[in-house]
């Protein structure tokens, strides 16, 4: 056989970008595409309170579902969205679409349905118009502020000074604002001394083996107690058995998420269980 040199190596390393970045191009055109066609949903996960599961919010998750093809996950394209720049109008597109369920639901239900939370990515969170859109969102609507949280990342409040000064106006507008898979950035309790969140959504790497390990509790634990002490509400993310749910109340948890209580599902869904007893936690 041919001898590999590194001359080959080269070429064949710079195909394989291409072929990324093609890639990339082509789900960024179809992406396009996509919100031109209305191939996107949003799905709503219930926020549920322990320990009665009653459901408290719902976390408004995307789906991309292009002409006869499988979903495609928002984990493949938000950041293809992010990076072409898609996630801008997007965005607006997923806030809007939120916003109309919010207000279907505080209309049917008052202060008893559900909040609900959002997520922003970290380009929508530096781009200075974000307030003033959620401002305009929550007016045309009908909503009132404390109906919606937005869920921000570590790595987006991080990406720059103006992030904070969004997340600082997006209080002010009497919106929450949650730090999603809290724990899992670089500085995460640097952040809560400056970052005027309401909410800490920890993450499911805390939450997994809860009955494995001592070390899994204490930090769970501690988090739990970080928030309450700070006045912020706790959300345990990824709680898919009842052993973690009951754990999780005892550590001092008032709200979990998860597929023990429910996948993502329709918005409908989400009335028939308002309307139906509460999730068995
Ligand atoms: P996230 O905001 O942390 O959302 C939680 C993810 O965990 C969701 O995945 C949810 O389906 C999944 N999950 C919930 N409970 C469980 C569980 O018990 N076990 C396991 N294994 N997974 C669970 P999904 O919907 O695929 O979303 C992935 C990520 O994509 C989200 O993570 C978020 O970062 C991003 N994303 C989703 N929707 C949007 C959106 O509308 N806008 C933006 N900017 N990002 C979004
Ligand atoms: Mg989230
Ligand atoms: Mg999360
Ligand atoms: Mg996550």
């Amino acid at each position: 056989a041919a001898k590999y040199t590194g001359a080959d190596r080269a070429r064949e390393h710079s195909g394989a970008l291409d072929a990324t970045a093609q890639h990339h191009a082509e789900l960024a055109a179809g992406l396009r595409r996509g919100l031109e066609r209305g191939e996107f949903k949003l799905l709503y996960q219930p926020i549920v309170e322990l320990p009665s599961g009653s459901v408290a919010g719902v976390e408004a998750l995307i789906r991309w579902q292009p002409n006869d093809q499988p979903v495609i996950s928002p984990a493949e394209f938000i950041p293809v969205a992010e990076h072409s720049g898609l996630i801008i109008d997007l965005g607006a597109w997923i806030l809007e679409t939120a916003c109309a369920d919010a207000a279907a639901w505080q209309l049917r239900y008052g202060i008893a349905g559900p909040r609900v939370n959002i997520n922003v990515s970290a380009r929508q969170l530096l781009d200075p118009v974000l307030p003033g859109m959620v401002a305009d969102a929550l007016h045309r609507h009908g909503l009132t502020p404390d109906r919606i949280t937005i869920e921000i990342t570590e790595t987006a409040v991080f990406a720059g000074g103006a992030a904070l000064e969004t997340v600082r106006e997006l209080r002010e507008l009497g919106v929450g604002v949650a730090l999603d898979d809290f724990g899992t950035g670089h500085s995460s309790l640097t952040l809560l001394r400056t970052c005027p969140v309401t909410t800490l959504k920890v993450d499911k790497s805390f939450i997994d083996d809860l009955n494995g390990t001592a070390e899994q509790e204490a930090i769970a634990s501690s988090l739990s107690t970080i928030a309450s002490t700070l006045g912020l509400r706790a959300v345990a993310e990824g709680v898919e058995t009842q052993d973690q749910a009951d754990r999780l109340h005892a550590l001092g948890y008032r709200y979990a998420q998860g597929f023990h209580f429910s996948r993502p599902i329709p918005a409908a869904d989400i009335d028939a269980l308002l309307n139906a007893p509460v999730l068995t936690a």
